[in-house]
């Protein structure tokens, strides 16, 4: 039936003379559902699909400038061959696709024959066609080590949910809320989805409270009712006080945590024998008593509330226990998937796109990386340990590692020991769009198709159960492939190719899809699958070992930590020769590596720049605007300097987005901005192995030369 969101498409695809391909972007992960116009073989025009729920037509800068990535003349267009030894700026050769897998599968035969199938790892950002490349190399090759990049993005929060509630991450029912507490998470001013900050705005409207806390004035803090200025790695003790104020206040959800959470009496004496009172907590965060007080009371009696986290508050050794501490707030009051709380929410009945007899697959011979390594609560590898593996063998060889659609030369901290890593390899394998840094330390170089050249189906990021779909719009560039092709093709070099027997997409379609109320033509038709959205799953069961939300947890108990949440100190601490603390934010223009040699994003935000309290650059001499050296005891960046109020004095915050390219990347991105990941030595989370980025002291200093152009201010 026709509806006025259809008009609008015919129409503009009338006027644009254009055909309409329905798609979602993946610049960010929150994959906003689109329509792409196509005229010529070229993309003419593209908007958000208005009849999507999450972003209801709405695109960030991100979304409407990433049409240039079928355009870039700088992108990967044929697979290349190393033609130095490893260790030396990477040189490459042409290669044709049968004699770079030929090469491949040669090395990933000799590498599992010397040193079994767990020798080779996989390590991407997360595209959902990434599953190819697991089929082949743990179910069929053997591998147990198939990891995503979540240990340098939000492996804290997820070992939270995970362990709490069962539920890998939660989505967050803003619209619904009367209170909301954001722990280090800039919704309005860094990569979150359209949807949610839409919707936290909206709440606002309506009488929200928002509270931040957060070391940065950021661009969400400037929205809130109240900022925390919190000091770095303190959220933890924050949180443990509050809850400590509810319980004793007698203001937590008597009857919740009685039918539904496991080991609230546990958790009572546990705050009092550690003596977790908000004076307590005062000299470590920042915030004063009363205020921890009334913050604790206004959470606990205004309903619905949400106290949520992200990423900030995991940049710490001490990450894994605050992002437990914050969601117990949560927990106590009763504030659990329910309107306007977090959202444990239902996902789609996909299916596995290739059907593999259990009889063929791969008995996998060890235990997989993050489990050896110590980390059995890791959901995902402890990035910044694979060198241990790569270089010491510890806690067994690895010789062989895939990296696709990911950049941990730039991403992982301590840069010099990445690099090292990738030379210790026999076998290293970049699947890429760019010749990232990551590229250039690879023996093989495989160009992948954006996905405006190729069908992706996936979980969609939106509150209730969702499909989304993007399928070829436009030409793939030279002779790049998508992921489902090249494993296809790699898999008959390695004598696997029946279990891999489609033709098309749309044949591995038909089975992802094979559970879904909806066909694939009307998927293609319509763009997404949205299922009923619903609440109130806790009473059900969650999938944790009670059954229960567990606040006394049994996965911490079994693996060794305290099955409640302690407060530690973070790890590094500033001293007399580097008094500052380095933290990091990020930006709206900018993600991954995705953007950086987009000239529009690059027009509107080509440079990052490091933040400092006016007092602080009083003291230091640093002039708004000036460039400076930001310098670790490890390493140096030169870097813009904005001198602003809002931020917690003793710290300095590096914008993250640029300072890739300096070797690599493209011509738009080539030099710059800096990066800050080699200011940092390797530090992990005990708990969870998460990349703790903001374990690092610096000073700072004029660089002396002053800048042509200043950042945007915000
Ligand atoms: S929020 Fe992410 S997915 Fe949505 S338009 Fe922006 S970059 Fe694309």
């Amino acid at each position: 039936m026709a509806t006025a969101e259809t008009d609008l498409a015919a129409e503009l695809a009338r006027i644009k003379q254009a055909r309409v391909v329905k798609s979602f972007c993946y610049t960010c992960p929150w994959q906003c559902p689109t329509e792409v116009y196509v005229r010529d073989g070229r993309i003419v025009y593209h908007k958000g699909n208005a009849r999507a729920p999450n972003n209801i037509g709405s695109r960030c800068a991100k979304g409407m400038a990433s049409w240039w990535v079928t355009e870039d003349p700088d992108r990967l267009k044929y697979p290349m061959l190393r033609t130095n030894p490893k260790g030396e700026p990477g040189r490459f050769r042409r290669a044709s696709w049968d004699e770079a897998l030929d090469f491949i599968a040669g090395k990933l035969a000799g590498i599992k024959e010397q040193w079994g199938p767990e020798a080779v790892a996989f390590t991407c950002h997360h595209d959902p066609n990434t599953v190819f490349y697991w089929h082949l190399l743990r179910d069929l090759y053997g591998s147990p080590n198939m990891y995503t990049h979540t240990s340098g993005c939000e492996q804290d929060r997820r070992s939270a949910c995970l362990t709490l509630f069962g539920h890998v991450f939660p989505m967050h029912d803003f619209i619904n809320s009367r209170y909301v507490i954001l722990w280090g998470m800039n919704n309005l001013g860094a990569n979150q989805g359209l949807w949610e900050s839409r919707e936290l705005i909206e709440a606002k409207k309506r009488g929200c409270k928002l509270v931040v806390v957060d070391p940065n004035f950021t661009e969400t803090a400037q929205k809130a009712d109240e900022w925390l200025p919190i000091r770095p790695g303190a959220d933890g003790a924050l949180a443990l006080a509050m809850c400590h104020v509810i319980i004793e206040g007698d203001l937590f959800d008597r009857d919740f945590v009685s039918r539904h959470c496991e080991g609230f009496d546990g958790f009572r004496e546990h705050l009092r024998e550690r003596g977790y009172t908000p004076e307590w907590a005062e000299p470590i965060t920042g915030i004063e008593a009363g205020r921890i007080r009334r913050i604790a009371r206004e959470f606990a009696t205004t309903k619905p509330a949400m106290s949520a986290i992200f990423k900030g508050s995991g940049y710490y050794t001490n990450g894994a226990d605050a992002g437990r501490a914050c969601y117990l707030l949560d927990a106590i009051c009763g504030e659990v998937d329910k309107p306007g709380n977090l959202v444990l929410k239902d996902w789609a009945p996909l299916g596995a796109p290739v059907e593999i007899p259990e009889d063929a697959k791969a008995a996998p011979s060890k235990d997989p990386l993050h489990v050896a390594m110590g980390y059995p609560l890791a959901p995902d590898l402890p990035n910044s340990r694979l060198p241990d593996a790569v270089i010491d063998g510890n806690p067994y060889p690895v010789k062989g590692l895939f990296v696709q659609s990911s950049n941990p030369v730039m991403s992982d901290p301590n840069r010099d020991r990445v690099k090292e890593m990738f030379a210790h390899l026999e076998l290293a394998v970049t699947c890429e769009l760019f010749m990232s840094e990551t590229a250039l330390e690879s023996d093989v170089v495989l160009p992948e198709t954006s996905f405006y050249e190729q069908a992706e189906i996936r979980q969609g990021m939106w509150k209730g159960p969702e499909v989304v779909l993007c399928q070829p719009a436009v030409e793939r560039v030279g002779e790049a492939k998508p992921a489902y092709e090249i494993v296809k093709a790699l898999a008959e070099k390695m004598g696997f190719g029946r279990y891999f027997p489609y033709e098309k997409w749309e044949d591995w379609g038909e089975l992802v899809m094979k559970d879904v109320p909806m066909s694939l033509d009307e998927l293609k038709e319509q763009g997404f699958w949205a299922g009923e959205m619903r609440y109130h799953r806790v009473p059900e069961g969650l999938p944790t070992p009670s059954g229960k939300i567990e606040i006394r947890s049994k996965q911490y108990e079994d693996a060794g930590f305290e099955p409640y949440p302690v407060w530690s100190e973070r790890s590094v601490k500033p001293d007399a020769d580097f008094p500052l603390q380095l933290t990091h934010s990020k930006l709206s223009m900018h993600c991954n590596i995705i953007t950086q040699n987009n000239p529009l994003l690059m027009e509107i935000c080509g440079e990052n720049w490091v933040e400092i309290n006016r007092a602080d650059a009083a003291k230091y001499g640093i002039e708004d605007g000036g460039y400076v050296i930001v310098e670790s005891p490890k390493d140096r960046i030169r870097i813009l300097a904005r001198v602003v109020e809002g931020l917690v004095p003793g710290c300095v915050s590096v914008r993250h987005g640029h300072g890739f390219g300096h070797w690599a990347m493209g011509s738009v991105a080539r030099g710059r901005g800096a990066h800050s990941n080699n200011l940092m030595e390797t530090h992990t989370s005990p708990v969870t192995g998460a990349n703790c980025y903001n374990e690092c002291k610096v000073r700072v200093y004029p660089a002396q030369v002053r800048a042509d152009s200043r950042p945007r201010r915000r």
